[in-house]
């Protein structure tokens, strides 16, 4: 039997279902397919999938290829809609049927519509992207509790996490002929040249990459042993995981990085830390299961709740808030290293969401919509849950709201994070840094800074924000 393997945000080979089935039962094609529609303007006139995500995806997809190299086959590579690329390739290579992981969300289970209706042989689609595989949770997905920790008490009492499957040893690979070639950077549209140096970390895709950042940060490094502790951090390489990028596009299973923790605790230490890196990995599970529950609603400006909103749509309002340039010094420090690196820390994700959606009282899907096209870490599930929740049209019903001035004092308390993606205010002291506005003009002057000139002046009120927020409440 031959078994075409369509690789989609499951760029690895260890612990990969599909794989070790197709593997059991004859010879194997693995495919990749870069599809244009991922790559087009949005309906908000910016790419889809930005510069620093698309980098990341090629440098994945090449690391799945080289690592079916080592083991004597390859990866075939195409460029074109997805439905047609694999009627070609079934009639070229006369494949008995293609294996997938299944996605949740309706752009991606389209796509795997339109597969099945073209091709003439079965689409054989798995589950594998969640730390819970969804046959072992204890309810039906429409029956997913509305609140996290009712989920996560449910599936830590009634589940267990699936052991990874191990890398088959031995491949059966079809004849490939040509395998294609992966897009260069440039003719991809990849517009960076070089890292930045202040990036937390120097992201580099693919599965080998994965595994050295898991076995950094949990063994040589061992900051896992203080998570908790450091996970909201903004500055250096461990004050959290950094996975994400890695989980995003699958070179790594969250049910390895489990078995990881798992084994982490046994041989190193176990503690609050660790148990805390696996409840995140359950808020990711939960933004994946709510949003096949609740399917294009999370897309909705009024959310899952369907709240009846009307807010803002002005693209210039936006564009102050996208390019770092709103004069609230810690968003715009966490705008700017968005911008710049196509990472931002969880914190930062927070009061930035918090501020487009609640002060600037914008429409948050343009915020979604933002981060979907700059995050080289995008998840449609978690990016979009998180925004809702953000929003506060998701899980959580309860009007929250960040003090941006309260958490940059509290996160930020120095500066040194302000002073790091804000250069024209790198000679501003502490005491001003995150209230600019009560700098004299000889106080700017001195700390060569003019406000209005060098930077924006903010684009609101803050406190006026926050009145208006309470009164909607
Ligand atoms: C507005 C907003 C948008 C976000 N968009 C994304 C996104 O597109 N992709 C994404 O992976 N995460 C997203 N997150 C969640 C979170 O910010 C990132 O997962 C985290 O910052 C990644 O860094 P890390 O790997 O070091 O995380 P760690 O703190 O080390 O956490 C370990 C892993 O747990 C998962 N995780 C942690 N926090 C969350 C969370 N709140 N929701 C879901 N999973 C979580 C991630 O897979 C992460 O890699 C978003 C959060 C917000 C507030």
């Amino acid at each position: 039997m031959k078994s075409i393997i369509w690789h989609r945000n499951d760029l690895r080979i260890k612990d990969h279902e599909p794989l070790v089935t197709a593997c059991k039962h004859g010879q194997i094609l693995p495919v990749y397919i870069f599809d244009p529609a991922l790559f087009e303007s949005t309906m908000y006139g910016f790419p889809k999938t930005g510069s620093h995500r698309k980098r990341f995806l090629i440098e994945s997809v090449e690391a799945l290829r080289n690592a079916y190299r080592q083991k004597g086959g390859d990866l075939i590579v195409r460029t074109g809609n997805p439905a047609e690329v694999l009627n070609e390739i079934c009639d070229h290579y006369q494949a008995d049927r293609v294996l997938c992981y299944g996605e949740v969300t309706s752009e991606e289970t389209e796509a795997e519509e339109r597969v099945q209706s073209l091709i003439q042989v079965p689409l054989v689609k798995f589950r594998g992207h969640a730390l819970y595989h969804p046959n072992d949770l204890p309810f039906e997905i429409r029956e997913l509790p509305v609140v996290f920790t009712q989920f996560r008490k449910k599936v830590e009492k009634k589940c267990s996490v699936r052991k990874p499957l191990p890398e088959p040893e031995n491949i059966n690979f079809a004849d490939l002929g040509d395998p294609g070639s992966l897009p260069g950077l440039g003719s991809f549209g990849v517009d960076i040249s070089g890292g930045d140096e202040r990036s937390v970390l120097e992201f580099k895709g693919g599965e080998e990459e994965a595994w050295n950042r898991l076995n950094h940060y949990f063994f040589e490094s061992d900051s896992l042993r203080n998570y908790k502790f450091t996970r909201n951090g903004l500055l250096g390489a461990d004050y959290s995981s950094k996975l994400s990028p890695w989980l995003a596009l699958g070179c790594i299973s969250a049910r390895s990085v489990h078995a990881e923790v798992k084994k982490y605790e046994r041989e190193v230490h176990k503690n609050v830390s660790t148990y805390w890196l696996i409840f995140e990995l359950i808020w990711r599970d939960y933004f994946r299961y709510s949003a096949e529950k609740h399917g294009n609603k999370i897309f909705r400006l009024g959310g899952i709740q369907g709240k009846n909103l009307e807010k803002r749509t002005d693209p210039e309002w936006f564009k102050k808030w996208a390019h770092g340039m709103t004069g609230i010094p810690f968003i715009d420090a966490n705008m700017r290293e968005l911008w710049q690196t196509g990472y931002m820390s969880n914190r930062g994700r927070q009061n930035v969401a918090s501020f487009l959606a609640q002060n600037m009282d914008m429409d948050w899907r343009w915020g979604a919509a933002w981060f979907e096209s700059m995050l080289i870490d995008y998840d449609v599930c978690s990016n979009w849950g998180n925004w809702a929740y953000n929003a506060t049209v998701g899980h959580d019903p309860r009007n929250r709201y960040f003090n941006i001035l309260n958490q940059a004092d509290k996160y930020d308390k120095k500066g040194e994070y302000v002073r790091t993606w804000l250069p024209e205010l790198s000679e501003v002291p502490s005491e001003f840094i995150h209230k600019l506005h009560t700098m004299s003009p000889d106080q700017q002057k001195l700390f060569g800074v003019n406000i209005a000139k060098d930077y924006p002046e903010p684009i609101l009120d803050l406190e006026e924000s926050y009145e208006r927020i309470r009164q909607e409440g």
